[in-house]
């Protein structure tokens, strides 16, 4: 079995995940089985319970973890498949070191950062590579070298590799390579020192990823493999892409990135067929049709709240050889503008999920302006809560109906909290979550746009539809086409009179790939086509 870690330098934010995931990708496309894993140095067990300005998404697991948003990459990369296992946060590290310690597991012991925080780090590398039997472990860490919080994470890493031999484990080094607009050139300095800190506590990449805006030249290649002590070669040049992350592969493989990773683990196998990867590449480049969707949103702005959205709908274009522009807008716009103004002219409304007031009456607002005009609406989790209080508001004249999240003292609780979370008094990991069966309907637009009637989707919430309203609302139109299968709680929603009004209680957007598009988004976009050019796709 074989090691790749991949660690980062100079700055936060330079897609090591993505590295991690495309380098994935095409070891996958040699034939071998690949599995992945983050190491995450923050404190928090983990990041369920951290806002969107701090983290950015907070990506669910099957398994009903949460986890970090860049899982998410590795799944939409490739075919591993994520549990628990795959993220570590220092939290959990320091919560299972400190459990065992008052158990008496290290009875007669003084407890260390080294060996016993680093030895639970490489546990969790041992407890992966056993229960994937991959051929090849991708743990990526996260932070910045330099952090001090990640510096168990590097020593651990550093021991595993000695310890599994270093013809088993290489290091990647994901850098910057800042271009100076004044000088008018791209900068090695920064690189220079981030692996100079690397070697510092005993680790020496193998390959360094140079992250930059400009192409690096020979010249800089050659310097900054004399400083940082790798083969030219072993250079490379990631260079931002010009459309679309799922270029990063092929970026890599003309890079030859996969070819030196498998020379250097001793790894025979074949050159990837990426054949497949160039059709959707020409299909983001290149589409037949094009439109534009809006996502209603509060963390508007923000590129990473709403992540595997924005990618499950550009997946819902490749599925329709369609590209597609996301306008983000912002709820709070939509309360003082109004919805024409913010949404007119948008072949599609997607309202996503969330938390908290702020927004409220603007994805409220957003909702109707769909249902009214029959513009194609997709709701996801808050999404469908957000039409349902519409639907109750606007066509049931139930006045001030609410959910009990936004008001406690609403006369009409359309939306009302979970039986199971009453008693719930701790935050973190308590909501539903994970993958949860789901009947459909026979005849429903949602059993039409998934061919299935039992389904299995990933959830996140701590309200639900509120049953008293039930009757209520389906004599006026209102379909509920998915319940969980005891037929209690409703999963999905959507209207009668519309071409495509649907909502979901989970979340679709956490199983959504480039070459498997969700079919909730791939409806939506093909709803979108066929709203804006009156012609199907
Ligand atoms: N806040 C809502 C709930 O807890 C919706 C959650 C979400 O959109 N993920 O039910």
């Amino acid at each position: 079995m074989k090691f790749i870690f991949v660690t980062g330098g100079v700055v936060s934010s330079l897609g090591k995940g993505l590295t991690a995931a495309a380098l994935g990708t095409l070891l996958e496309n040699r034939g071998l089985k690949v599995a992945l894993q983050k190491f995450d140095p923050y404190l928090n067990v983990d990041p369920g319970t951290m806002s969107p300005y701090q983290h950015g998404e907070v990506y669910v697991l099957d398994d009903g973890a949460e986890t970090d948003l860049d899982l998410g990459h590795y799944e939409r990369f490739t075919s591993t498949k994520l549990t628990r296992m795959n993220n570590l946060t220092s939290g959990q590290v320091y919560q299972k070191v400190l459990n065992n310690e008052r158990e008496g597991v290290y009875l007669g012991n003084t407890v260390q950062v080294i060996p016993h925080v680093t030895d639970e780090i490489k546990n969790r590398i041992h407890q992966l590579a056993e229960k994937s039997k991959a051929d090849v472990i991708i743990t990526e860490i996260g932070g910045t070298t330099g952090d001090i919080e990640g510096l168990p994470f590097l020593e651990a890493i550093r021991e595993f590799a000695l310890e599994v031999g270093y013809n088993n484990a290489i290091f990647i080094h994901v850098t910057y390579v800042p271009f100076i607009k004044a000088a008018g050139e791209l900068k090695t300095k920064p690189t220079q020192q981030s692996v100079a800190k690397l070697r510092e506590i005993g680790i020496a990449p193998h390959i360094i990823a140079c992250r930059c805006e400009k192409p690096l030249d020979k010249e800089l290649r050659q310097k900054i493999s004399m400083f940082c002590n790798v083969p030219v070669e072993a250079v490379i040049e990631a260079k931002d892409v010009d459309h679309s992350i799922y270029e990063m592969p092929l970026m890599l493989q003309r890079e030859r990135m996969d070819d030196l990773v498998c020379r250097l683990l001793h790894l025979t196998t074949p050159a990837p067929n990426m054949a497949h990867w160039q059709e959707i590449i020409r299909k983001l480049i290149a589409p037949q049709h094009r439109v534009r969707v809006g996502v209603v949103g509060k963390y508007i702005g923000l590129q990473d709240a709403y992540k595997s959205v924005y990618e499950s709908i550009i997946h819902g274009g490749i599925g329709n050889d369609c590209g597609v522009e996301i306008v983000q807008v912002d709820a709070e716009e939509i309360e003082k503008f109004g919805a024409d103004k913010m949404l007119h002219g948008l072949g599609g409304i997607l309202v996503p999920g969330g938390f908290g007031e702020r927004g409220i009456e603007g994805k409220i607002l957003a909702a109707k302006y769909a249902r009214e005009n029959k513009i194609p609406y997709l709701g996801l989790c808050l999404g469908m809560q957000i039409a349902t209080i519409e639907f109750a508001r606007n066509v049931l004249k139930l006045e001030k109906a609410h959910s009990t999240e936004f008001d406690e003292n609403s006369p009409h609780p359309v939306i009302a909290l979970l039986d199971a979370q009453r008693k719930v008094t701790k935050k973190g990991g308590t909501m539903r979550l994970g993958a949860q069966p789901c009947q459909l309907v026979v005849g429903s637009m949602a059993g039409q746009l998934y061919g299935s009637f039992v389904i299995h989707e990933r959830h996140r919430h701590r309200y639900e539809f509120n049953n008293a309203y039930r009757e209520k609302f389906e004599k006026a139109g209102f379909v509920f086409s998915g319940t969980s299968p005891d037929g209690k709680l409703v999963e999905v929603i959507e209207l009668k009179d519309h071409p495509f009004f649907i909502a979901s209680q989970f979340h679709p957007e956490f199983l959504s790939k480039p070459h498997q598009p969700h079919p909730l988004f791939k409806g939506f976009i093909a709803a979108a086509h066929q709203y804006i050019h009156h012609k199907p796709l």
